[in-house]
């Protein structure tokens, strides 16, 4: 039967004030899954309203109770691990490994939480003046809200949730419509947790439910995830509202192989990079740039073992790759490859059309890699968001530095050689936010700051880290005399 998905407000799951509806649809099978609420402002306004009223009661409850709430929730979590894993595969297509790594990952930022009674400290400096002492006291703010995409449904709600409720504050997620589902059953775990009510809140939908919690005049933050262009107007939206935000945008992420690299590791490496969840990761590497002789054997060995990845349903435990989000996306992807190809690049691999035994309608893309891509290129400028690796070449690493740097985007880059010399001037130079050394995809762990410069990251305080503590809190500075 099609779940038709509700509300969570105030502590109660609840329909929407309007009955348009989305499909949520298995991008594997074509199967619809879910209809989903299309949000409207007067639904976000509710969930706000839940939030505010939570909000002095929450921010008075002692800190480790606060704290205690995600030691249970990590628990249900883990109880449900591999349900959590199926629907993260069923509606986002991903392979059921990958899957479990994101939940992981997603229980990983739910640690963090555990820790924020020590993290969540104010500064004090006796004697300022004369028997004065003055203090900077950490707050919570208020209600705060995220704004999330498809294809990390449910790692990314949860690079949030957790620290800004530890921290005191209340919250409204709004996930993405393709995606719904993941954040129902987290929700529903949220429920048995006994939060009080309006701690957490959810609301479905798309455009409208968005531009809501950017202009609500009682949400004091927002965290937001998706393609750079909605970043963007996230920032300025968010800003003309007078809120915090954070908006983590698209990618194009360059790797750099030298010819001193181990071939074997950096392949396999990249291969992860670019191919892993289909290519849809904001970490995914897309432009491979081969300095030198590193060219040939890199190029062979990419076409070669892309060539033979199993691609298919997620839930198979033999598929190494599954599909992209949607019928649209694929058509996007297959586009931009052809583009590609009438820009001037070669087609090393062609994985348009692919046809899967038993998911004939399903949105797959097949590994495809565009060699004798060049700067001016489309397939080398923009997020193609898919299974497709550009190769480029550099005669020098200097040549390979200005490539990368050359991008709009700056999330992440990957060098793979055996120079420390050349491993230090990448790291120092390079203008982006994650970087990896001999390491394909650099995605910061739930202690670290996570986010990109340039056109991939609007905002000044990262997701995660100490920087979320940042984000959801603000600094009271008090300065105390006694006669
Ligand atoms: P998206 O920008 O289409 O959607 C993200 C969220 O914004 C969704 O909740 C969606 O409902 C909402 N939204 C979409 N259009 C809107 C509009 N016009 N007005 C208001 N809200 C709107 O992104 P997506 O397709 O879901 O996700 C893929 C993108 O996310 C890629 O560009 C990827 O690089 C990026 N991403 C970035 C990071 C990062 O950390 N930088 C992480 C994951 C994904």
């Amino acid at each position: 039967m099609v779940q038709q998905l509700k509300h969570y407000i105030g502590g109660e799951w609840v329909e929407s004030t309007s009955p348009a509806t989305t499909s949520v649809i298995n991008p594997a099978t074509c199967e619809v899954i879910a209809q989903v609420p299309e949000g409207t402002r007067e639904d976000v306004d509710k969930a706000v309203k839940a939030a505010a009223a939570a909000y002095e009661e929450w921010r008075m409850t002692p800190i480790l109770s606060r704290a205690q709430y995600m030691y249970r929730f990590k628990a249900l979590l883990e109880g449900r691990f591999e349900d959590l894993a199926r629907i993260v595969v069923e509606e986002n297509g991903k392979t059921r490994d990958e899957a479990r790594g994101e939940v992981r990952r997603g229980i990983e930022s739910v640690d963090y939480g555990m820790h924020i009674p020590s993290l969540m400290r104010g500064f004090k400096v006796e004697d300022i003046s004369s028997g004065i002492d003055e203090t900077a006291e950490r707050q919570p703010m208020g209600v705060f809200a995220a704004i999330t995409p498809f294809n990390f449904p449910f790692m990314v709600p949860l690079w949030f949730l957790p620290t800004a409720i530890v921290c005191g504050n209340t919250y409204v997620v709004k996930p993405s419509p393709q995606t719904p589902l993941s954040m129902q059953l987290v929700y529903e775990l949220l429920d048995e947790l006994g939060l009080p009510e309006g701690v957490v809140n959810l609301v479905h939908g798309g455009k409208e439910a968005s531009m809501a919690v950017m202009e609500h005049p009682d949400i004091v933050g927002v965290s937001f995830v998706g393609s750079s262009p909605i970043a963007k107007l996230v920032y300025e939206t968010c800003a003309k509202h007078g809120k915090r935000v954070q908006a983590q945008g698209g990618a194009k992420n360059y790797i750099v192989v030298m010819p001193d690299a181990d071939m074997n590791a950096s392949v396999l490496n990249i291969m992860g990079s670019a191919f892993g969840c289909a290519g849809q990761r904001c970490l995914a590497g897309s432009v491979v740039v081969a300095v030198g002789d590193s060219y040939a054997p890199l190029k062979d060995e990419l076409v070669k073992r892309a060539a033979s990845l199993r691609v298919g349903y997620g839930m198979d435990e033999s598929s190494q790759m599954g599909t992209v989000i949607s019928a649209q996306a694929r058509e996007r992807i297959e586009s931009m490859i052809t583009q590609g190809v009438q820009e001037g690049a070669t087609l090393a691999l062609d994985g348009r059309g692919a046809k899967i035994s038993g998911f004939e309608e399903g949105s797959f893309v097949s590994p495809t890699i565009l060699d004798g891509v060049t700067a001016d290129m489309t397939v080398a400028r923009d997020e193609i968001f898919g299974p497709v690796l550009a190769i480029m070449q550099a005669d020098t690493f200097e040549d390979a530095v200005k490539l990368v740097n050359s991008s709009r985007y700056g999330n992440a880059a990957s060098l793979f050689t055996a120079s420390g010399k050349y491993a230090r001037e990448f790291k120092y130079r390079i203008n982006a936010g994650n970087i990896g050394i001999n390491v394909g995809v650099a995605a910061a762990t739930a202690s670290f700051p996570f986010g990109g410069k340039k056109e991939s990251f609007y905002g000044d305080l990262h997701g995660q880290g100490p920087d979320a503590i940042e984000f959801f809190t603000d600094r009271k500075v008090v300065i105390e005399r006694w006669f």
